[in-house]
């Protein structure tokens, strides 16, 4: 899962970024608006944290313009207290949630992990699947109660395509959510990641589509 802090207060983006990455996410950060505005018009985020006040383009506008061209990343504003005109605002122009600030980094994941499970369908942060549970906040895949040892990269690739069930995922999409920088991308990297993970899971967790990608379907039982 990819995460866009567009946040210029680095007392507030540190920190945030931090508790992120320690659950999970791969985490970007821009601190000018016209930068942070590009990057969510032109890439992929699962969620996209706004600051309403940044430097060269607001947040507002920000948002605008992207639910103007039909960008439907999911963002959660973050406002400053006692701004209610902001908030009915940042809702109105399509914001999926708001936090007020000064507020607690858990207060933000919680409501991170909230936004992506329903922009992906699910109920709860357990995701059964071909008799294993992942579990997105333990960051854990157990079978019948053992827990399955995973690197993060092999449990961020699984949560991907959780996330995206039934849906072929191609190999460029996988690259983008899994990798920071460009230079770490190796086109092979992820074919080996899907081997390890069926040697761990088994061979029929993640099937091919041979030049389309992957992908896990649903349990029909
Ligand atoms: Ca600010």
């Amino acid at each position: 899962m990819r995460i866009l802090i567009a946040e210029d207060d680095q007392r507030i983006a540190e920190p945030l970024s931090t508790t992120l990455q320690h659950a999970g996410f791969l985490v970007d950060v821009e601190a000018d608006g016209e930068v942070a505005w590009h990057r969510g018009d032109t890439e992929n985020f699962d969620t996209i944290i706004l600051d309403l006040g940044l430097p060269n383009l607001d947040g507002l506008s920000i948002l605008k313009r992207w639910r103007g061209s039909d960008r439907r990343s999911p963002v959660l504003v973050l406002t400053a207290r006692g701004r209610w005109e902001e908030k009915v605002e940042a809702i109105e122009a399509g914001a999926d949630d708001y936090v007020v600030k000064p507020f607690q980094m858990e207060e933000v994941l919680a409501r991170v992990r909230a936004i992506v499970r329903r922009a992906n369908g699910l109920a709860s942060s357990r995701i059964a699947f071909k008799g294993f549970i992942l579990d997105s906040r333990l960051l854990q895949v157990s079978r019948a109660g053992v827990p399955i040892e995973l690197t993060p990269l092999e449990l961020r690739l699984l949560m991907h395509l959780l996330h995206h069930r039934n849906q072929v995922v191609s190999q460029l999409q996988l690259t983008d959510h899994l990798y920071d920088q460009a230079v770490d991308r190796d086109p092979n990297a992820v074919e080996q990641l899907v081997a390890r993970l069926r040697k761990r899971l088994g061979v029929d967790v993640i099937e091919t589509r041979r030049g389309f990608g992957y992908v896990i379907t649903e349990d029909t039982a």
